[in-house]
C-alpha cells in the first residue's frame, strides 16, 4: 500500500465487509492466476521458525549431522544400515581413506541442501589429489569438494563445479582448513513411462557467492566421460565421497521441496483448468461467506467478490436485487439522508466500479449508473475535495 487513497478504500470497503478485508483491491483473476493481485484469500505460506543464526537449520529442515552423532548416516554398502568408519572428530564428520562413501539412511529428491565443509589444514597433493570429496545429490549427481585454493585443476572438476559438466562462476574458495558453505537448490530431472519430462537444474552458492546457476544436469556424474539422463526413483540417497583425502563436514542439513507447478495453493498453478477450479472453490467458498451474513450490503460485497473468482448471471441478479433494496430510497432522498449513507455509497461504488472496469460486468451494469448519479448529485467523491 503506497498511497493513502489505497488505505482509504481499504478502510471503507471493511466497514461493509469486515470479512473480506482486500475484496476487489488487486487486478482480478484471470486465465493463469487464481488470485487477485494482493489476495488475502490466497494460503499463507507455512510459518517456519529459522535458525538462531544464519546457515543454522529451519525448524522445517531434516538435520543430517550437528556435530554429535552420525545417526543420519551409514555405510554405502550393498547392505542397508552398516555403520561408516568416518570419524566424530571435534563436532565435525571427516572422511577417512578407503572407508568409502557414506549415505543418508533416508533418501531425498527434490531438495535445499546446506553443508559446511573444510579441507586439511595441512597441504598435500596437487589438483584432483588436495582436499577431493563431493556431495552427490541423490546419490548420482556430484558437486565437487576440492582444495582449491591456489591449486590449479581442469575448471569443470574445480569446487563448486557440478563434476565433469559444469565450472563455477567464479573460484570462491578459502584456504585449507578454513569452514566453507554451499548452499545447494537441487530439481531432479523427472521421467514419466521412461521418458524424460522435466530437466533437472541445479543451483549453488558457494560461501554465500552464486557459482552453478540454475544450471541443466546432463546426467550422472562421470569421470572423462559424458554421461545421459537415465530414468531413476524420485528419492534417492544423498552420499558423500571419500577421494582419499580427510575432509571434514558439519553442519549439514536438507529441505525438502515441494514441486513448482500443480502442487495447489502454494505453486503456482499452470493448467488452466486447475486455474478455474481453484476459482470457482473461492467463489463458493465466498457465496457461503454471504449466505451466513443478515446484513444485505455485506452479502451484496460478498457476492460481488465472488464474481471476480467466478461468473454466474444468477449471482450478478442477485447483487442486483441487493443494490437495488438498498439504492431505491435514496434517490429522490433529500441530502441528509443521503450524507448518512456515504461510507457504503461510496464503498459499494468503488467495488462496482472495480467489477465493471475489469469486464467482470458489463460496462452498463445498472448499480453503477445510480452510485455514479448519487455520488455526483451530492457532490459525496472524497477526492474532488
Ligand atoms: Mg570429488
Amino acid at each position: 500500500m503506497k498511497t493513502t487513497h489505497t488505505v482509504a478504500v481499504f478502510c471503507t470497503v471493511s466497514m461493509i465487509a469486515t470479512s473480506s478485508l482486500a475484496a476487489l483491491y488487486g487486478a482480478p483473476p484471470d486465465k493463469r492466476h487464481a488470485w487477485q493481485v494482493h489476495d488475502t484469500r490466497r494460503e499463507a505460506p507455512a510459518i517456519v521458525a529459522p535458525g538462531a543464526r544464519p546457515g543454522d537449520a529451519p525448524a522445517d529442515a531434516v538435520v543430517l549431522f550437528d556435530g554429535s552423532d552420525l545417526s543420519q548416516w551409514e555405510a554405502n554398502k550393498p547392505e542397508k544400515g552398516v555403520p561408516t568408519k568416518w570419524r566424530l572428530v571435534n563436532g565435525a564428520l571427516e572422511s577417512v581413506k578407503g572407508a568409502g562413501y557414506i549415505r543418508t539412511r533416508q533418501s531425498f529428491g527434490d531438495c535445499q541442501l546446506h553443508v559446511e565443509w573444510a579441507t586439511p589444514t595441512e597441504v598435500k597433493g596437487n589438483s584432483q589429489g588436495r582436499g577431493n570429496s563431493g556431495v552427490f545429490l541423490m546419490g548420482l549427481y556430484e558437486v565437487q569438494v576440492l582444495d582449491c585454493y591456489n591449486n590449479f585443476t581442469y575448471p569443470d572438476g574445480q569446487a563448486g563445479s557440478v563434476y565433469g559438466q559444469s565450472p563455477p562462476l567464479v573460484n570462491v574458495s578459502r584456504g585449507p582448513g578454513q569452514w566453507q558453505s554451499y548452499d545447494i537448490i537441487f530439481r531432479q530431472p523427472r521421467f514419466q513411462n521412461g521418458e524424460l519430462v522435466r530437466e533437472g537444474y541445479l543451483t549453488l552458492l558457494h560461501n554465500g557467492a552464486l557459482v552453478q546457476d540454475h544450471w541443466v544436469l546432463e546426467g550422472p556424474t562421470g569421470h572423462k566421460r559424458r554421461t545421459k539422463l537415465r530414468p531413476h526413483d524420485d528419492k534417492l540417497q544423498l552420499r558423500i565421497q571419500d577421494h582419499g583425502n580427510p575432509v571434514r563436514f558439519r553442519n549439514i542439513w536438507i529441505r525438502e521441496l515441494p514441486e513448482r507447478s500443480g502442487g495447489g495453493l502454494k505453486g503456482p498453478l499452470t493448467d488452466p483448468a486447475a486455474v478455474q477450479g481453484k476459482r470457482n472453490e473461492i467463489a463458493a467458498e465466498i457465496r457461503q461467506e454471504a449466505n451466513a451474513t443478515s446484513v444485505p450490503l455485506q452479502k451484496a460485497q460478498l457476492l460481488m467478490e465472488s464474481l471476480a473468482y467466478e461468473s454466474r448471471p444468477e449471482i450478478e441478479r442477485s447483487v442486483v436485487a441487493l443494490l437495488s433494496e438498498f439504492l431505491a430510497p435514496l434517490k429522490n432522498a433529500d441530502r441528509a439522508t443521503v450524507e448518512a449513507k456515504k461510507a457504503p455509497i461510496l464503498a459499494l461504488r468503488t467495488s462496482v466500479k472495480y467489477l465493471s472496469t475489469n469486464q467482470i460486468v458489463a460496462a452498463d451494469f445498472p448499480p453503477l449508473k445510480v452510485l455514479e448519479t448519487l455520488v455526483r448529485k451530492h457532490d459525496l467523491d472524497p477526492k474532488r475535495k
